[in-house]
C-alpha cells in the first residue's frame, strides 16, 4: 500500500506492445516526450529494441525491452510475472498506468486464397492475443489506468486481400467496448486507435517503398498523402494525457480521412 502511494506521486508507466519499431516506438517516443516511462516489447528484433530503449533514455525518460510473442498465450503468465519484476526494479512499484495493445504483423490473402495457418497466426496475434495479454495484465493495472487497443481503417472500409485481418480488427473494436463497459468500474478507460495506412515496417513496408501503393493511399486520403508514425504517436500520447480522462470506449480513426 505504501508502495501503491508512493507510485501515486511517480511518473506514469505505458506497456507498449510492439514498441521497438514503427507506430510501437512512435508511441513510446511520444510518450517519453510527454514525461511517460515505458515497458515496450519485441518479438525477434533485440537490436532494434535496445535503438528504441536508448532513444527514450536520452529524452530523460526510463524504458525496459521485454521480449514477447503475442500470437503464444500459453507464455503470458510468465510475461506477467516478467513485468512484476521489471516495476520493481526499475520504478519501485508493482502496477503500472497504461496499455497499448499494438504489435500486430500483416498477412494478406484473399478469401479464396488464404491459408489457415496464415488465419490463425493473424487470429491468434491480433485478436486472442489482445484478449489474453489484457487479462493477465489486468491485476497489475492501476484502477484509474487506461487501455489503447489498435485497430485499423481497414475495419470500416474494404480492400481485397484484408477479410481477415480487417475483420479481426473489427472484433477488435468490438472488445474494446466490453473491455470499457467491465473496466469501468475501475476507473479504467479503453478506447480503439483505427490508423490509415501510414509509412512503416508493415506489410513489408509498401505504404513507405512502392511508390504506386504510396500514391494510392495518397489519392484516397482527404489530407493528400501516406500517413507518417508521426501522425500515430503524438495522438496516443494526447489521448493518454491527464486532461482526457472521461472519454472511454469510443474508436478514433486517424486516417488524414481515407475513403470519406
Ligand atoms: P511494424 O512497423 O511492422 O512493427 C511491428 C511491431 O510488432 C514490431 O515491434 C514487432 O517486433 C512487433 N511484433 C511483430 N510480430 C509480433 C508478435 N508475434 N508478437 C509480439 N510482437 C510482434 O508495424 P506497425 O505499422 O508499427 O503496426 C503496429 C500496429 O498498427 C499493428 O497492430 C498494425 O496492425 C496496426 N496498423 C498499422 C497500419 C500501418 O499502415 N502501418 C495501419 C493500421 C493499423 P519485432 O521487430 O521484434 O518483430
Amino acid at each position: 500500500m505504501a508502495q501503491e502511494n508512493a507510485a501515486n506521486s511517480k511518473n506514469k508507466v505505458a506497456i507498449v506492445t510492439g514498441g521497438s519499431r514503427g507506430l510501437g516506438r512512435n508511441t513510446a517516443v511520444s510518450l517519453a516526450k510527454h514525461g511517460v516511462d515505458t515497458i515496450i516489447t519485441y518479438h525477434s528484433n533485440r537490436a532494434e529494441a535496445d535503438t528504441a530503449v536508448s532513444e527514450i533514455q536520452a529524452l530523460g525518460r526510463k524504458s525496459v525491452a521485454l521480449q514477447l510473442d503475442t500470437g503464444k498465450s500459453a507464455t503470458f503468465d510468465a510475461f506477467a510475472v516478467e513485468v512484476k519484476h521489471a516495476l520493481n526494479d526499475t520504478w519501485d512499484r508493482d502496477t503500472f498506468d497504461y496499455l497499448v495493445n499494438n504489435a500486430g504483423i500483416s498477412a494478406p490473402g484473399s478469401i479464396t486464397d488464404m491459408k489457415e495457418e496464415d488465419f490463425d497466426r493473424l487470429y491468434n496475434i491480433h485478436f486472442k492475443g489482445v484478449f489474453f495479454l489484457t487479462q493477465k495484465l489486468l491485476p497489475s493495472i492501476k484502477d484509474g489506468g487506461r487501455i489503447v487497443n489498435i485497430s485499423s481503417g481497414l475495419a470500416r472500409f474494404a480492400l481485397p486481400g484484408y477479410a481477415v485481418y480487417g475483420s479481426l480488427k473489427g472484433a477488435i473494436e468490438v472488445m474494446t467496448r466490453y473491455m470499457a463497459k467491465e473496466l469501468g468500474p475501475r476507473g479504467i478507460a479503453v478506447n480503439v486507435v483505427a490508423p490509415g495506412a501510414i509509412e512503416t515496417d508493415f506489410g513489408g513496408g509498401s505504404v513507405r517503398d512502392n511508390p504506386q501503393a504510396n500514391k494510392f493511399v495518397a489519392s484516397i486520403t482527404a489530407m493528400g498523402r501516406a500517413g507518417l508514425p508521426d501522425d500515430i504517436g503524438p495522438m496516443i500520447a494526447v489521448l493518454l494525457s491527464d486532461e482526457n480522462r472521461w472519454m472511454t470506449a469510443q474508436r478514433l480513426e486517424v486516417s488524414g480521412g481515407m475513403f470519406l
